[in-house]
C-alpha cells in the first residue's frame, strides 16, 4: 500500500480528545475505490487515500460484506494495515463545535432587482420575495467598515458585490471597491474583491475597474446561444447571449481581471454538459462550472433526485474530457473538477458545506446580514447588522446545529467531510436530493486524483495549468508496504 496525498491535513473541526477506533461502522469510515491503476481506500478522517494490495482490498471486502461492521480486533488490525496505528489514537474531525471563526468575507447585495427575468431565478429576479431595492451609500461604505473591524489584522479579507444585478448599482459599486481599497493600502490589510454578473451592463469603466483592483469577476452564462436565450431573457423577453458577449468583449479590450470565471447554471431540461462547456472554455473564461437547479420559481426546471443520475452521467463525460486534455498538456478549465481535486489534494476534512455564518456573510439592501448571499432577508439565517455587529451568539447556534456529524443521514456517509451536509438554502427548500450525485461525482474525482497523480511525474509542468494539476508532480509516490491484516 502506499500513501497517494502527504498533503497537509486541515483541521477544521475540534478533535474532541482521543477517540478509539473500536466499533466502527467502516462504510462510514472507509471509501474503498477502483480506478485505472488499482485499488485504493479513502479515509474519512482527514480525506486521505491509499493504495491497496490484494489482501487488504479482500479484507475491506468481506467486513464491507458484513454491512462495514468490524470488531475492534478487526478494525486495530486494518488500521494498522494501513499503516495508521499511530494516527489512530485521535479523530482529526469530531462532533464537537468549533470556535466561531472570524468574518473575513462580506458580500454586498448592492442591487435587490434585475434587468432580466432568468425563468429559474431563486432570487426572485433580485427582490428576493420582497420588493425591488438599491443598498444606500452609507449602507455600503458601513459593510466595509464591518468587515475590516471583524477580520483579523492579517487575514485577506473579501468583499462581494451581488444582487440581483449590481452593475444596476454602479456608481455604488465602483465608490465602494474605491473605498475599500484606498483604506487597506492606508491600513496595511489585503483585500480582494469578486462580483456575480450577468454580463448584460459592463462598460469600459467598469472594466478599468475590474482590471485595476484584483476583482474575480464571475459572469452568470449557460453555455451556447439557444440554451442562454432560452433561459435568461432580458425583462422585455428578448436574448440576453449577444449583450453578455459584449460585455465580455468590453474585458476582453480593456483587460482582464485577476480572475474571470464562467458560472453554468444546469435545469432539469438542459441535456448534456459537454458543447456547452467547450463553448464556455472557448470564450476564454479561466474556470467553468456547472450548478444544478434545485430551488426554481418555475418547478419544471428544478431538478428531482432522478434528473441527478443524468446529470452525474453528464458531468462525468466533462471530467473526462478534462482529464483527456489535462493529460496532453492543454488548459481545459472545469471548475467543479479542478475544485474537486484541490480538496482532494489538501485533504480538505470540513463539518459545514461553505463558509455561510462562520467567515462568510452576506448584507442586504438595508445592511442586514445574513448567512449568505442566497440566505438574504431569511429571518431563520439572520445574522446581526453592519452598524452593530455579526450576531456572534446566532452564527454560534447555526454552526453547532449544522455540524455534519449530527446529520441525518449524513453522519454516516463517507463522503460527509467534503460535501459538509449540503447547501443549506437547498436543503431547507428540497431536503437532500442529491446525495447519489455528490458520491457518485467525488469517486469520479478520487479516481481521476489518482491517476493524475500516478502520471504526475511523467507529465511537465504546463503553463496556464491549475496549480492544483502542477502541484501533483509534488506529490510523494514514496511506497510505504505494510504487513495485511493478520486477523482478517
Ligand atoms: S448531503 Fe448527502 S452526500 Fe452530503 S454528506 Fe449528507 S448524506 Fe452525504
Ligand atoms: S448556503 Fe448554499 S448558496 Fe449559501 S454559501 Fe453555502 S453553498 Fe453557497
Amino acid at each position: 500500500m502506499k500513501r497517494q496525498s502527504d498533503a497537509p491535513q486541515e483541521h477544521l473541526g475540534s478533535t474532541g480528545g482521543p477517540v478509539m477506533w473500536d466499533g466502527l461502522d467502516l462504510t462510514a469510515e472507509l471509501k474503498p475505490f477502483q480506478s485505472k491503476t488499482g485499488d485504493h481506500v479513502f479515509v474519512v478522517d482527514g480525506s486521505r487515500i491509499y493504495d491497496l494490495d490484494h489482501e487488504c482490498r479482500s479484507f475491506l471486502d468481506r467486513a464491507f460484506a458484513q454491512n462495514g461492521q468490524a470488531n475492534a480486533q478487526q478494525t486495530a488490525a486494518l488500521w494498522h494495515a494501513l499503516g495508521l496505528s499511530r494516527e489512530s489514537e485521535h479523530r482529526y474531525i469530531g462532533g464537537n463545535a468549533i470556535d466561531l471563526p472570524k468574518v473575513r468575507s462580506i458580500s454586498l447585495n448592492l442591487a435587490q432587482t434585475c434587468n432580466m427575468a432568468c425563468r429559474y431565478c431563486y432570487a426572485d429576479e433580485g427582490h428576493f420575495g420582497g420588493r425591488a431595492r438599491l443598498m444606500g451609500e452609507e449602507v455600503a461604505l458601513a459593510t466595509v467598515d464591518r468587515l475590516f473591524l471583524e477580520a483579523e489584522p492579517d487575514a485577506r479579507m473579501v468583499l462581494g458585490f451581488m444582487g440581483g444585478e449590481p452593475l444596476l448599482a454602479r456608481d455604488l459599486l465602483h465608490r465602494t471597491a474605491r473605498y475599500a481599497w484606498e483604506k487597506a493600502r492606508r491600513e496595511g490589510r489585503d483585500i480582494r474583491f469578486s462580483l456575480t454578473t450577468n454580463g448584460t451592463l459592463i462598460r469600459e469603466a467598469d472594466a478599468e475597474l475590474f482590471r485595476d483592483l484584483p476583482f474575480t469577476v464571475t459572469f452568470s452564462i449557460d453555455g451556447t446561444r439557444d440554451v442562454h436565450d432560452l433561459l435568461r431573457p432580458m425583462k422585455n423577453g428578448g436574448g440576453s447571449y449577444d449583450a453578455m458577449i459584449s460585455g465580455l468583449e468590453t474585458i476582453e479590450r480593456v483587460g482582464r481581471p485577476l480572475q474571470l470565471a464562467a458560472r453554468a447554471t444546469v435545469t432539469a431540461r438542459t441535456g448534456r454538459l459537454l458543447p456547452l462547456l467547450d463553448h464556455m472554455i472557448e470564450l476564454g473564461f479561466d474556470d467553468v462550472g456547472f450548478s444544478p437547479v434545485l430551488v426554481s420559481p418555475d418547478p419544471k426546471l428544478a431538478f428531482s433526485a432522478a434528473d441527478f443520475q443524468t446529470f452525474l452521467s453528464h458531468m462525468i463525460e466533462c471530467g473526462e474530457k478534462a482529464l483527456r486534455e489535462i493529460k496532453a498538456g492543454r488548459s481545459y478549465p472545469f471548475g467543479n473538477l479542478e475544485s474537486a481535486l484541490q480538496e482532494i489534494h489538501r485533504g480538505t476534512h470540513r463539518p459545514f458545506p461553505c463558509g455561510a455564518g462562520a467567515g462568510y456573510l452576506s448584507a442586504n439592501a438595508e445592511g442586514k446580514l445574513f448567512a449568505c448571499h442566497r440566505l438574504i432577508d431569511d429571518p431563520a439565517f439572520a445574522m446581526g447588522d453592519v452598524r452593530n455587529g455579526s450576531d456572534e451568539a446566532a452564527r454560534t447556534r447555526h454552526l453547532s446545529r449544522s455540524h455534519v456529524d449530527l446529520m441525518e443521514p449524513c453522519k454516516r456517509c463517507w463522503a460527509r467531510y467534503l460535501c459538509g451536509g449540503g447547501c443549506y438554502h437547498e436543503v431547507k427548500a428540497r431536503g437532500r436530493l442529491a446525495c447519489d450525485y455528490i458520491r457518485g461525482w467525488l469517486e469520479f474525482c478520487l479516481c481521476a486524483y489518482v491517476e493524475l497523480s500516478n502520471e504526475a511525474s511523467a507529465l511537465a509542468p504546463v503553463t496556464g495549468m491549475p496549480e492544483t494539476i502542477n502541484s501533483l508532480n509534488k506529490v510523494s509516490s514514496e511506497a510505504a508496504v505494510h504487513a495485511p491484516p493478520s486477523n482478517a
